[in-house]
């Protein structure tokens, strides 16, 4: 082997080998070496969690690096995110609220099997060049200039390694985080633990209901990522190749402590007493069906105070930051990290100073990452409230089709100037989505005393809101050029201001009965009297015609002008 490497990417895992095939597709010369400390092939099914995708990483793992065909005949495709809020005692699965696509979506996303997908993607990314040695624990790493060098060990011998780049991949194991103690905490307290079953888990088979089975084209409800959903917690059903299913459970230390799920025999029983019908599927299962794996992950939020170093080393993947996996975004910051450390490695080698992208990078990955987290800290509390979270759900997903997704898809991530554009002072796009975000996400909590109305046997599917279509349908059909990406934003923003303004007024209806033809600025409102602080933002909005007819398909309580009525 080689002694004087491009890159050395640290650890194996989805972020460090998607790099490296990144790496290469995008330059057929460059070195990549890759050091995994697992030695063998991972399992099927019982590897790692990490199993949905959704659309910015689907498109990442399609298009940036061509495993359009792979996916489609090796994993399964995924039939969107689904969510069921609490009714009648969650003892039937048709009374439940559920909020999910009734058909095939524009967008395509996978549930991943990551032991086959992690062993596939070591074949492919070595066919493509790279090196990757498996039973390889890196030791040591020695920053240098013009390379560092990495100690790894391998059958018990150290073996040294130069690069000019060093990426960190590894995961949990935070090497760099260690090393150069970097880590950050993040006030998110919420924990998951998680199992896999040899067994298919189809939802559509524990209600006869012939209502609730017309709702969703045949089969399609087994392929989406199902969210079992109440106050302070999600459980997650994903769907596995092979007929195996991943279970999760995912809560917040507040309302369900760690303690009362954290062993296999205790998350059975909490099962059985926050969700009973899967309780009765796992117990139909007992001495049919195997439970093949159980894992836990106390307090998963972390920060990171060092993203992209202008001393040529960066962390990718769980590695670097990591918010909560409500959404599946995990592989939508590996996609986003990746392509920037991508980019920065390419232009360096091509000999391009890259000081100030390399700070531009980690401004705009926080500015991301910082807009991302309030969807989280503290929201955990609304999670069984129907209405709020479909009004919430609408809006997050809303916001990161029209925004986020669109940047990426449209290679907007590392154009300097587009972003310079997208950043330039307070009233920038990016800064008005920012505040926009926040004050949204603060209107979800303070909206939380009033939503108390238990609803039952309703349907609701986010694709029969047009402007929320119009968003996904944006993401496949078109690649805009910059202005027209830039227009693509202003008017999508003006679209998620009026959204705000109509939630706004929908919220203060329900609180206090206010009439809604209300002017709204939805930069400074606010439910709870609190006078939120001027926005050099501020906007008066009246109320569209357009957006408040779309909306009437989200509000699942009687619509408030037939309550006025
Ligand atoms: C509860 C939960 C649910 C999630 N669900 C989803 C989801 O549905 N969708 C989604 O997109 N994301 C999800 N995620 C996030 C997802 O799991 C992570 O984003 C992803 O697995 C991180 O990949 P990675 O490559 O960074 O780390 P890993 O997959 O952990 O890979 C790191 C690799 O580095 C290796 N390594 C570690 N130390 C060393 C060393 N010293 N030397 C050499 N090798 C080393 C390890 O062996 C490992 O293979 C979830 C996360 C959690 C906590």
């Amino acid at each position: 082997m080689e002694n004087n490497f491009d890159a050395i990417i640290l650890g194996g895992g989805l972020a460090g080998l998607t790099l490296s095939m990144q790496l290469r597709r995008q330059n057929p010369d460059i070195r990549v070496l890759v050091l995994e400390k697992r030695d063998g092939a991972a399992p099927d099914a019982a590897h790692k969690v990490g199993e949905s995708t959704v659309e910015l990483a689907t498109h990442y793992l399609r298009e940036v690096l061509g495993l359009k065909d792979y996916l489609d005949t090796h994993q399964l495709p995924k039939h969107g995110l689904r969510f069921f809020f609490p009714a009648k005692g969650k003892n039937e699965i048709h009374h439940r609220v559920e909020l999910g696509p009734k058909r095939l979506l524009p967008v395509p996303s996978h549930q991943l099997d990551r032991g086959i997908l992690e062993n596939d993607l070591i074949k492919f990314s070595i066919d493509l060049g790279n090196e990757v040695v498996m039973g390889a624990k890196v030791e040591d790493v020695a920053l240098g200039n013009p390379s560092h060098t990495v100690t790894y060990s391998v059958d018990g011998e150290k073996v040294t390694r130069t690069a000019r780049w060093v990426v960190d991949a590894t995961g949990r194991g935070s090497f760099m985080k260690r090393k150069l103690g970097f880590a950050q905490t993040i006030d998110h307290d919420v924990s998951s633990v998680w199992f896999r079953v040899d067994w298919k888990i189809d939802i559509d088979t524990w209600t006869d209901d012939a209502k609730w089975h017309s709702h969703v084209e045949p089969g399609l409800r087994f392929l989406s990522t199902v969210h079992l959903m109440d106050a302070g917690y999600w459980v997650w059903i994903i769907p596995l190749v092979g007929d195996r299913t991943s279970v999760g459970i995912v809560a917040d230390q507040a309302i369900h402590p760690f303690e009362t799920y954290n062993k296999l025999e205790k998350a059975l029983d909490w099962i059985a007493t926050n969700e009973p019908q899967l309780s009765r599927e796992l117990k139909a299962m007992e001495g049919k069906g195997n439970i093949l794996d159980f894992k836990v992950m106390k307090h998963f939020a972390h920060g990171s105070g060092e993203l992209y170093s202008t001393d040529r080393w960066s962390v990718v993947g769980e590695a670097g930051l990591f918010a909560d996996p409500f959404y599946s975004p995990g592989s939508d910051f590996i996609s986003m990290a990746n392509t920037l450390t991508a980019d920065l490695i390419q232009r360096d080698l091509k000999g391009e100073d890259i000081l100030f992208r390399t700070k531009f990078y980690c401004e705009v990955t926080r500015a991301l990452y910082d807009n991302w987290m309030p969807i989280y800290i503290g929201q955990y509390p609304l999670w069984g409230k129907a209405q709020i979270m479909v009004a919430k759900i609408f809006w997050d997903w809303g916001a990161y089709w029209s925004i986020n997704t669109l940047l990426f898809t449209n290679n907007g991530l590392t154009d300097l100037d587009l972003l310079r554009k997208l950043t330039a002072g307070p009233t920038s796009l990016l800064r008005k989505y920012g505040e926009l975000s926040r004050q949204m996400q603060r209107l979800f909590k303070d909206w939380l005393p009033y939503d108390n109305a238990e609803i039952a046997d309703r349907y609701t599917d986010p694709f029969d809101l047009g402007f929320l279509r119009g968003f996904q349908e944006d993401i496949v059909e078109k690649q805009f050029d910059r202005d027209e990406l830039l227009e693509k934003f202003d008017a999508n923003l003006a679209i998620l201001e009026k959204v705000a303004a109509e939630t706004y007024r929908l919220a203060s209806n329900q609180a206090y009965g206010t009439p809604m033809d209300l002017e709204v600025d939805p930069y400074t409102m606010s439910l709870n009297g609190d006078p939120r602080s001027a926005s050099p933002n501020s906007m008066v909005l009246g109320r569209d015609a357009y957006i408040a007819d779309e909306m009437r398909h989200m509000w699942i309580y009687p619509y408030p002008e037939e309550v006025m009525a």
